[in-house]
């Protein structure tokens, strides 16, 4: 085994850079250590960096992720063998310490968020603590990059899609097409058959989401007849809203087109405070949902991948090797704007040259 590896370190101060650092050692009985094969930017990622989110420094970063199992503790030894593949949830959490026992497992003293609260999978290699918590494996047959999405993207997708209520055959507009909104209407239409109407300002997202077949109407949110078009096509506005960008303008849509009586659920972090126009949500007896996904409904996904249900391999657009990795961060818009057409940006394992 070697006795440094490569990892991207997110050092305060709007600072990253790629380092080398001590190989990661089993701490604890129950620590899995892999060889990361496949790992995501994510939009949080750059909010971390930029300064928006809160996160440990100095930390690796990285929270979407796969593994190849090259360590086992004592204490999951019957269940996880070296060699295997898993795919890894944003968070672990040991269920004991305070901010367990409050719910809050993406904060646990033990664990908590993936390269937001303890270390994360942009590297080589990760120490993956409560494995039993986070860890679920790749079926054979499977590539690890088609279920790369499921445990964040998808499942924050999920999320939006369960406290909006969504039911079967509903219609749904889906605000924002970032790597959330495509699995969101990936879900909506292939796991719900919903009525899908994606809205975004990117004419070449919408024209790839009707192409995908996942939504059934787009609208550019550009367009100055945009509300007027989703209520001819709704005949009184959406029903439920999805909005997966989270900014004063996406989210002024969606009390826009929201119908009377309607659901708006937003599955966005926020960068910053927006001002929310509540009168508008009053006079439409309308309902606001919002939260931090928790990393539900992983192994059902999983099984849908597997089954050929839904497919997000559409969505990896990007690929960088670990040693390019800073080249991804600003492909996926950590100078301020995301390459067009980029979706989602994968980063491969470091390659020796
Ligand atoms: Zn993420
Ligand atoms: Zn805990």
């Amino acid at each position: 085994m070697k006795e440094t590896m490569k990892g991207l370190v997110y050092h305060g101060n709007k600072t990253i850079s790629l380092d080398d650092l001590p190989m990661p050692k089993i701490e604890k009985p129950d620590d899995v250590i892999g060889r990361v094969t496949a790992s995501a930017i994510c939009t949080s990622d750059i909010h971390i960096v930029q300064g928006h989110a809160p996160a440990k420094a100095p930390l690796v970063l990285g929270h979407e992720f796969c593994i190849e199992v090259v360590e086992v503790g004592e204490a999951v030894k019957e269940q996880y063998k070296v060699g295997e593949h898993y795919v890894v949830a944003p968070l672990s959490f040991c269920g004991q310490c305070d901010m367990c026992k409050l719910g809050r497992v993406g904060r646990c003293e033990n664990g908590g968020g993936f390269g937001i609260f303890q270390s994360g999978a942009q590297a080589e290699y990760i120490r993956v603590s409560n494995s039993r918590t986070c860890m679920y494996k790749v079926p054979d047959g499977v590539k690890d990059e088609e279920v790369l999405l499921v445990p964040d993207m998808l499942a924050t997708g999920l999320f939006g899609i369960k406290q909006a209520g969504v039911q079967k055959g509903d219609t749904v507009a889906v605000i924002g097409l970032g790597p959330v909104g495509f699995c969101t209407c990936e879900l909506l239409k292939k796991i719900y058959e919903c009525n899908v109407i994606a809205i975004t300002r990117q004419q070449e997202s919408l024209e790839k989401a009707k192409r995908l077949g996942i939504a059934d109407e787009i609208v550019n949110a550009t367009d100055s007849e945009m509300v007027g078009k989703v209520l001819q096509i709704t005949g009184k506005g959406a029903p439920i809203v999805i909005e997966t960008t989270g900014n004063q303008t996406t989210m002024e849509t969606a009390f826009n087109i929201v119908a009377y009586g309607g659901m708006i659920s937003t599955v966005a972090v926020f960068g910053g405070p927006i001002s929310v126009p509540f009168h508008t949500l009053v006079y439409k007896n309308a309902r606001i949902a919002m939260g931090i996904q928790r990393a539900e409904g992983i192994a059902d996904m999983i099984q849908y991948v597997k089954d050929g249900v839904i497919d997000t391999t559409f969505a990896l657009t990007h690929k960088v090797p670990l040693n390019d990795i800073i080249k991804g961060y600003e492909l996926f818009g950590l100078n301020g704007k995301r390459t067009p057409g980029c979706i989602k940006v994968v980063v491969t394992p470091w390659e020796d040259r």
